[in-house]
């Protein structure tokens, strides 16, 4: 038995735990099925990360030491496989399976990109498909030939991430593909693309077919009015388009936002089952890793009031919140009316499409709860927020909260 089991050691479960053991928590253990602990930013070796600039594993050492430095026992190498109660979980390690309760539970599973065959992109099977995950670790972890001519689905920040992968690879870049009628990342980012690299970026295009027996030899693109192009390649990478890793959650029988597919939980990081919080990206994928980092302290605050006070709110307390489209999803997705707001007060959200500056409309049963437009035009791809004083109106015997683009 321990005090707190956090599931995943990337930054937000490290945050968590770092929180949780300063504060006195007990026993707090951290468990990550890779061999080491950091997260995704372990195989990110480029700029971004954190205030400082630092590189992705830099970033993840820093929350490495913070954690174990304030007392939490980090385990690597484990990977938590099923539920055996309803705080209690099973795991896999080389030193055999294990059963572990504790008096709470912090899923910190993080998020994945769609591989190929979940996005239905038709075509051949052929070698030489991968999304960004799959290639950095290729590139920074074990240092395999990746190919010599790639094309680049996704032109959303992490794209853009794939190309200097694929330039420390030795592999060109033939185009960044974008269903979309822009980029999704800075202009500075996608200028530094096309005019230093010499990346063509493709806008409003997709991929119908990938062709090749054996290796990719190429992709076929069409774009939104019709025309086709063949771009002669041998790797494709798709990047962006987050899922959580929500496996664990879903086995556990925990009630899943429509939106996110990640925990549907409140402002306080709580699911819908006692003594069970989620956090990170698991929850909205996918925020910078420093963002992350600070909503996992803010967890970890939340789960030692739990432990101090044994606070849950019944079922019928929290008031789903309901997105319609072109809105994707919001996180948190649940109001407990009086208890207290998301960390930092306000709401993160993420449209499918452009709309330019429209105002977004917040209703429940009919009655205007928020009504502005946003500073900025939202871009698909990336987060947005907004601030949370609405959720004050939010009545607990209403029916569930509307967000919509008015
Ligand atoms: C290609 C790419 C580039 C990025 N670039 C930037 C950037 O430049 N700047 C920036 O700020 N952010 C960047 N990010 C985002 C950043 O990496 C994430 O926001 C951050 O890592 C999320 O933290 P997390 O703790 O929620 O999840 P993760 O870091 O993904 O950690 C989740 C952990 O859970 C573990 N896990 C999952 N399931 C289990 C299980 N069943 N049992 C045991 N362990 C489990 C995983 O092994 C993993 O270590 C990038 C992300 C990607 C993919």
């Amino acid at each position: 038995m321990v005090d707190v089991l956090v599931v995943g050691a990337g930054p937000a479960g490290l945050a968590a735990a770092a929180v949780l053991a300063a504060l006195g928590a007990g026993e707090v253990e951290v468990l990550d099925r890779e061999p080491r602990a950091g997260g995704t930013p372990r195989h990110c070796h480029h700029g971004g990360f954190g205030p400082l600039g630092l590189e992705g594993p830099g970033f993840a050492e820093r929350w490495v030491r913070t954690a174990e430095r304030s007392g939490a026992a980090l385990r690597t190498g484990v990977t938590v496989t099923d539920w055996a109660g309803p705080l209690t979980l099973d795991t896999t390690s080389p030193h055999g399976l294990e059963r572990i309760t504790a008096r709470a539970v912090v899923l910190a599973t993080g998020a994945r990109e769609r591989p190929r065959a979940a996005r239905l992109v038709p075509g051949t099977r052929p070698a030489g498909v991968l999304t960004t995950g799959e290639l950095l670790r290729a590139v920074h972890v074990h240092r395999q030939h990746v190919g010599t001519r790639a094309v680049v689905v996704g032109a959303e920040s992490v794209g853009f991430a794939a190309l200097d992968a694929l330039r420390l690879a030795g592999v060109d870049v033939a185009a960044l593909v974008t269903e979309h009628p822009r980029h999704q990342t800075s202009p500075a980012r996608a200028l530094d693309a096309r005019l230093r690299r010499g990346v063509p970026l493709l806008t409003g295009a997709t991929v119908a077919d990938i062709l090749g027996r054996g290796r990719v030899s190429g992709v076929r693109l069409t774009h939104r009015d019709g025309r086709t192009a063949h771009v002669p390649c041998d790797t494709v990478v798709f990047t962006g388009d987050f899922v959580p890793e929500h496996e664990l959650a879903r086995r556990g029988g925990l009630l899943l936002d429509p939106g996110t597919k990640g925990p549907a939980t409140d402002g306080a990081f709580r699911t819908d089952r006692r003594g069970v919080f989620a956090v990170g990206n698991l929850l909205h994928a996918v925020e910078p890793a420093r963002a992350v980092a600070r909503e996992g302290a803010a967890a970890g605050a939340a789960v030692r009031r739990y432990l101090a006070e044994g606070d849950w709110p019944s079922a019928s307390a929290s008031v789903p919140l309901r997105v319609a489209a072109p809105l994707a999803w919001i996180a948190p997705n649940l109001v407990t009316p009086d208890e207290p707001l998301p960390y930092g007060g306000r709401f993160a959200l993420r449209t499918a499409e452009f709309v330019g500056r429209a105002p977004l409309v917040i209703t429940q049963d009919g009655r205007t709860l928020h009504h502005a437009r946003l500073p900025r035009p939202p871009v698909p791809n990336r987060p947005f927020h907004i601030g949370g004083d609405w959720a004050a109106r939010v009545r607990a015997d209403g029916g569930p909260v509307r967000i919509a683009f008015g």
